[in-house]
């Protein structure tokens, strides 16, 4: 086997459009690691960032692409306890920490400022074979298939978001900005949680919108103002933030009501132009969510596997690694909200 090559998605220079098929052997394992057989890989947003090379973070290259992904053990370190061949997993992404870091001993390892991740820090899961540390597995309960399971990881930024970061009670009224693959996994997670939530975005995002509706959410184009206000005039009780371009807080501060919360999960690399003020005026707190721990993969695991969280509406189609640029290109377009590869 330690001979064999496998394709694998390889972002290999800084350079836009720097991503090719590229045979790579299957990766040695140290004595905590097991080695995974890729079944899916979803296609993430931040894979699509580093490939129009308009990403915000440092990249080791070249790296395989891949961070949404499950399969099963092929086998498995010296010192791995708890974990046998054949076993369905998936894993999560922090896929190097710091465990001295106090980030890391209070459990927020996803904190850890010197964390590196699969896709970026160390090569990913768009290949057949993934080397990855015990520590960040969870098993897939039986029933779940690969090419659900192995979107955990983005519902597990929604839940971070919405379960953990905001508080939300049943009957708060909810707006989504963003109805992206978090966007509406946000939203999702937020009816679950009791919230009446509707879904804010551009006439270019009818099709994705027409997707959130699947969920029990109201989709509005352009302008939530008057859903915002149609109760009590006062506006929404929770805004989340799920666009990636860092203007929207402008339209989160407008819609949120006096003592209200904005959640901002969506990236935005450009500075904004305005003041701020209406936080002040409205008293309202205003948090940021990143990344996940591994109780939410825990509960994450339980809501997919009971069918309380469906991602398969969400699911635009499942292409073979070696048809990653038609994958990307969809998702890209917004023709679809999620890609899932295959590996050949
Ligand atoms: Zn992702």
């Amino acid at each position: 086997m330690s001979s064999a090559k496998n394709a694998a998605v390889v972002n290999y220079a800084e350079k836009k459009h720097s991503v090719e098929i590229r045979e790579i052997p299957v990766p040695e394992i140290g004595e905590e690691d097991i080695l995974l057989e890729v079944e899916n890989v979803g296609v993430c947003g931040s894979d699509l960032h580093q490939w129009t090379s308009d990403h915000s973070w440092p990249v080791n290259y070249p790296v395989v692409l891949g961070h949404e992904f499950g399969g099963k053990i092929a086998s498995v370190g010296d010192r791995v306890t708890g974990w046998k061949t054949g076993d369905r997993v998936v894993s999560e992404t922090a896929a190097i920490i710091d465990p001295q870091n106090p980030m890391s001993k209070t459990g927020l390892y996803n904190l850890d400022p010197t964390r590196k991740g699969f896709g970026y820090g160390v090569n990913g899961a768009m290949t057949r074979f993934v080397r990855v540390p015990a520590r960040c597995l969870h098993s897939v309960p039986e029933g779940l298939p690969f090419e659900e399971a192995c979107l955990t990881e983005p519902c597990s930024v929604a839940y971070n978001a919405v379960a953990v970061n905001s508080h939300i009670k049943p009957g708060d009224r909810v707006i989504v900005i963003g109805p992206g693959t978090i966007g509406i996994l946000c939203a999702a997670v937020a009816k679950i949680c009791g919230g009446d939530v509707a879904i804010l975005g551009l006439e270019k995002d009818r099709g994705r919108l027409e997707i959130a509706k699947s969920y029990g959410v109201t989709p509005i184009i352009n302008d939530a103002s008057e859903w915002a206000r149609k109760r009590d005039g006062l506006g929404a009780d929770l805004i989340i933030d799920a666009a990636g371009i860092s203007a929207t807080l402008k339209i989160a501060m407008d819609l949120v009501r006096p003592n209200g919360q904005i959640t901002k999960v969506g990236w935005g690399p450009t500075p904004c132009n305005f003041s701020l003020d209406p936080l002040v005026q409205k008293n309202v707190r205003l948090q940021g969510s990143f990344s996940h721990n591994w109780p939410i993969w825990e509960k994450v695991l339980g809501l997919l596997s009971s069918g309380t969280l469906d991602v398969k509406p969400i699911i635009g189609g499942i292409w073979p690694i070696t048809e990653w640029h038609e994958a990307f290109e969809k998702m890209h377009s917004g023709e679809v909200v999620k890609s899932i590869l295959k590996p050949v």
